[in-house]
């Protein structure tokens, strides 16, 4: 399970991440000040560290550059109020990774930290086999079976249902899935997203024995997918 440090004052700020950065498999620690963050980054280790840029005791930038030392191989994405150019620019070249602009959207801090993490997740992980109930995908043979049945997909079902494997319960939206599964810089229609999910359903559930009810894929009207295991 991936570990975040939220490091922020705020504490509405800091509930509200907390709580949608554990609804999404992360294990998460929170700091309010800097020499709290320091402290903890001195005993664990973090995959990535969410930085309020404004702290009661440091200044965000140093906290930065600290963190930045001890922790090199988390990602750092600082938070920030201010819409000075210069502060952002001062952030990125203290060590930060990416930044947020305060008030964000929580969606869109979730697919920045998903990014993030996915581009720094050891690489053996999408190697090993995926067993979700019924369901079995082997990455590396590129098979996949359902109640033991093999379930006959083509290139881009199998790399779409591999995707929302990747991270079952989780909300993926339609962008996320067509920039993974077709293009880093998709930009037209996401009708063929539909038409490869609409194939996964019926391909799945012909498979299927009587009586056993495999990962569904479940449509979040506006946003997504997401697969659900049952
Ligand atoms: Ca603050």
């Amino acid at each position: 399970m991936p570990r975040i440090l939220v490091v922020e004052d705020d504490e509405p700020i800091s509930r509200l991440l907390d709580s949608a950065l554990r609804a999404n498999g992360y294990d998460v620690c929170w700091a309010r000040t800097a020499a709290g963050a320091l402290a903890q980054s001195q005993v664990g280790s973090f995959d990535l560290v969410m930085l309020d840029l404004g702290l009661p005791d440091l200044d965000g930038v140093e906290v930065c550059r600290d963190l930045r030392l001890r922790q090199p191989l988390s990602v750092i994405v600082m938070l920030t109020a201010r819409r000075d150019e210069m502060d952002v620019v001062a952030g990125l070249e203290s060590g930060a990774d990416d930044y947020l602009t305060k008030p964000f959207g929580m969606v869109e801090l979730l697919a920045r930290v998903r990014a993030h993490l996915r581009r720094t997740a050891p690489s053996d992980d999408r190697s090993s086999p995926v067993r979700l109930g019924s369901l079995h995908i082997d990455l590396m043979a590129r098979t996949c079976r359902v109640s033991g049945t093999d379930v006959p997909l083509r290139t881009k079902e199998f790399d779409l249902l591999a995707r929302l494997a990747r991270e079952p319960g989780t909300a993926l939206t339609r962008e996320l899935l067509m920039s993974d599964v077709w293009d880093e810089n998709w930009f037209g229609s996401t009708k063929t997203l539909d038409v490869h999910i609409a194939a996964l359903r019926r391909k799945i559930a012909l498979a299927a024995e009587d009586g056993d009810a495999p990962p569904a894929i479940t449509t979040l009207r506006g946003h997504g997918y997401r697969l659900e295991v049952r």
